[in-house]
């Protein structure tokens, strides 16, 4: 596959340049973060001035990475920009749907069954537009981008929360959702809120049972699930630039739960050793001579209060092994502290289930730590008494350590390799279990914990630690247990210990793999059809959506008040939903379920004005739908919080809702809603929400002289035949009422192909 070398060139030297004249505009050295920041900046040197954690700023990211689950939606609407090929370089990775239940052949061969449908439209549309198609089987998203596409100093963009796992090759990676992704394939630029900068100064050096997966449980119990919201944080010190590439990897990945937008490492010899031993040497060489740039100032991190809101440092060589958990990947207990939270809290003692491998924990170095405490299962003569199973993180790597035999040690000490997915960590997981309402405890080197995330299961308690602590403990059976201290009783009824693993950061024979997965898209894709049958419940093109009508909106019935919180779970809830994910017309059945009636205090309850009945809110929706009658949503504060699920915006705009009021908006939503081209308008005095009554009839005015800053009116027609109005707000800029007015910002960009 292309490494896009000469696209990694122009961004390099962009560097010089750019960091030159950002170090003039702010009079101030710069952090790596600023420094790639600055060079991606969408509009040049333009906009130097910008304040963090205030300012939104538009970016453009020089790669777009997919996992099968959100890029079928993220495709599905790209397909509307009329583009022949996407903007930049990017990717899809088949990992996402994959069950893993008996071992990783029977199970990838199941999947590629009942997803024939999704896989064959990703496989199509992928081969139509230029993008990279890696197969179900190839790996999982973050490891096979840390392998193939990452590159210091780059930024990217992925629709998966666990994107930064690239910052362990120092690039701006961050997670977004679908419509972000269709944004940038389609050429737009990207907006950011200027981040706050978390410091994180790492001395000394790992040893023992310390991992660089301990660094990161550590710095969750610091900051806790919120206290990276809003930053980036960035690893640097003589502790850094110790941990392999593959280790800086886990740390990033795994700041997804912290909140963090994403985390960072700088450009070092561990980088350059992994970029050449995945045979990148092109890169490395190219990383080399722009390295000042790939790091942050040395003024910086000699004072690094002076340039970060905040500094945490930690000691790598006093660092504890830490288990995080259960139910929240912040509670962090170092391993001698572990056995008596255990019993103090009355978590389930007995081990059920080891998992390791997945995104956060496969590199070579994990495989060769892990199976250095499994071999000794073997010549201990121990016996497993937990369950155990490997997640290789890709084929790559898959391949390779099966060639140097660590997989045949995992299966020697009774462990099931599973295909190389996302399986367990996802809640893909079909769990053998004689009882689930049994109490019980699973721990796996996998990032998030919260309950019924792995097996849907209440009951089980799961913990997060690396991937030798959970093979120590797969031995044991028993969470009581400390490697570093403990002994165990053996078959042959004598006291043993386990000795401290040992790993190899990087295989000696080099990496091998005879079938990577990846299918390279067509050169011309102009014939390639795209795969979607008509007839599918999981899957349907998308169809333009009508343009403004050119006239002020009336008759509009009211379809819900909302009262209280309404996210964009609310909108569009998750769980069950998330199959219809690629179709849109399916996924519209759970539109605003979750909302609360303002009138009746029910969810999924609202007055039908045609039939004066109470009915489910997407049934009464698709009633005013085929009777040709428009509808408001009316909301209250913070409006569409929560995750940046596009399909919050289009369910409505599917089902034929015509403006959204509400007292306030999340912004990600609000500018969702305008891509889609609907109407997202706030009480210009937020007490007018309480004039709001069940039977009104609204019609919104001015949109004939729609201009940005000028607020349009609302005027309300209730039952008895008296009217009032008042005055509401809008954030529309001169683009996004070009938005608003075409019908969608798709609509805007496929014109402009067309022309
Ligand atoms: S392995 Fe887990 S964390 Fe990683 S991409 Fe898959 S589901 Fe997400």
């Amino acid at each position: 596959m292309a490494f896009d070398l000469d696209m990694i060139k122009k961004v390099y030297d962009r560097y010089s340049t750019r960091v030159a004249a950002a170090r003039k505009a702010t009079g101030k050295h710069l952090t790596l973060t600023e420094k790639i920041l600055y060079a991606h900046l969408s509009e040049g040197d333009a906009k130097q001035a910008f304040a963090r954690g205030v300012d939104y700023v538009d970016f453009a990211p020089d790669r777009v990475a997919m996992q099968d689950a959100t890029a079928q939606m993220a495709l599905l609407q790209f397909m509307q920009a009329g583009r022949p090929q996407v903007a930049v370089p990017s990717t899809v990775h088949c990992d996402h749907l994959i069950q893993a239940k008996i071992g990783a052949d029977t199970d990838l061969s199941t999947a590629k069954d009942v997803n024939k449908e999704v896989y064959d439209f990703l496989a199509s549309v992928s081969d139509k537009y230029g993008i990279g198609f890696w197969k179900p089987g190839a790996g999982i998203i973050h490891q096979v981008v840390l392998e193939n596409y990452a590159f210091p100093g780059g930024m990217m963009i992925g629709t998966d929360s666990h994107t930064p796992n690239a910052g362990g090759l120092g690039m701006v990676a961050i997670g977004v959702g679908g419509a972000d992704a269709c944004d940038v394939m389609a050429g737009l630029p990207w907006e950011l809120k200027f981040p706050k900068l978390i410091g994180v100064k790492l001395t000394g050096k790992l040893s023992g049972w310390a991992s660089a997966k301990d660094v990161i449980l550590v710095v969750a119990g610091i900051l806790t699930v919120k206290g990276g919201t809003g930053a980036i944080v960035e690893y640097f010190g003589e502790g850094a630039q110790s941990l392999s590439a593959t280790g800086k990897g886990t740390i990033c990945n795994m700041g997804a739960e912290i909140g963090a937008t994403t985390s960072i490492f700088g450009y070092d010899t561990k980088s350059e050793a992994y970029l050449r031993g995945t045979e990148r040497a092109d890169i490395a060489d190219l990383a080399n001579a722009v390295k000042e740039h790939l790091t942050g100032d040395p003024e910086v991190y000699a004072n690094p209060e002076q340039y970060f809101d905040q500094v945490i440092e930690i000691n790598l060589s006093e660092l504890e092994p830490h288990v995080n958990g259960p139910f929240t990947p912040d509670l962090a207990w170092p391993i001698s502290k572990f056995a008596t939270a255990v019993k103090e809290n009355n978590w389930p003692v007995k081990l059920e289930v080891g998992l390791i491998g997945s995104c956060t924990n496969s590199s070579y170095e994990d495989i060769t730590r892990a199976a250095s405490i499994a071999e000794q299962a073997v010549t201990k003569n121990l016996k497993a008494a937990a369950e155990f199973t490997v997640t290789p993180g890709s084929e790559l790597v898959r391949y390779t350590v099966e060639r140097d035999g660590y997989l045949g040690t995992f299966e020697n000490m009774g462990g099931v390799v599973l295909a190389n997915a996302c399986g367990p960590c996802i809640g893909q997981w079909a769990r053998h279990t004689d009882d689930p309402t049994r109490k019980n405890s699973i721990i796996t080197s996998f990032n998030r914990n919260f309950a019924k995330r792995q097996d849907g299961n209440p009951n089980t308690h799961a913990f997060v630690a690396s991937p030798e602590i959970v093979t120590a403990f797969a031995i044991a059976g028993d969470l009581t247990f400390n490697p570093l201290t403990d002994t165990l009783t053996n078959t042959a009824g004598e006291q043993v210990k386990l000795d401290e693993p040992k790993g190899i950061e990087l295989p000696i024979k080099g990496f091998a793999v005879e079938d990577a997965g990846y299918q390279a898209p067509a050169e011309d894709g102009s014939k390639v059809e795209v795969k979607v049958d008509p007839k599918s419940s999981r899957l349907q093109l998308l169809e333009p959506f009508k343009a403004w009508e050119g006239t002020d909106i009336t008759g509009l019935k009211l379809l819900i008040k909302a009262k209280g919180k309404c996210t964009t779970d609310h909108i569009s809830m998750a769980g069950p939903w998330l199959k219809f994910r690629g179709h849109l017309d399916n996924i519209s059945n759970n539109m605003l379920i979750g909302a609360i009636n303002y009138f009746n205090n029910t969810a999924d309850s609202v007055k039908n004005e045609l039939t004066g009945e109470y009915g489910p809110v997407p049934a009464t929706q698709r009633d005013y739908k085929a009777h040709g009658i428009g509808t408001i949503v009316v909301g209250d504060e913070n409006y569409g919080e929560g995750s940046s699920r596009e399909h919050a915006a289009m369910e409505p705009r599917h089902l034929g809702v015509r403006a959204i009021l509400v007292k306030s908006f999340a912004r990600i939503h609000e500018t969702n809603l305008k891509k889609q081209g609907m109407l997202g308008i706030t009480f210009a005095n937020s007490a007018d929400y309480d004039k709001i009554q069940e039977d009104d009839t609204f019609d919104i005015l001015g949109l004939t002289t729609f201009t940005p800053g000028k607020p349009l009116t609302v005027v309300l027609h209730h039952k008895d035949g008296s009217q009032e109005s008042f005055a509401v707000n809008h954030t529309y800029n001169e683009q996004q009422i070009e938005w608003f007015k075409a019908g969608g910002a798709l609509n805007i960009i496929r014109r402009q192909m067309a022309s």
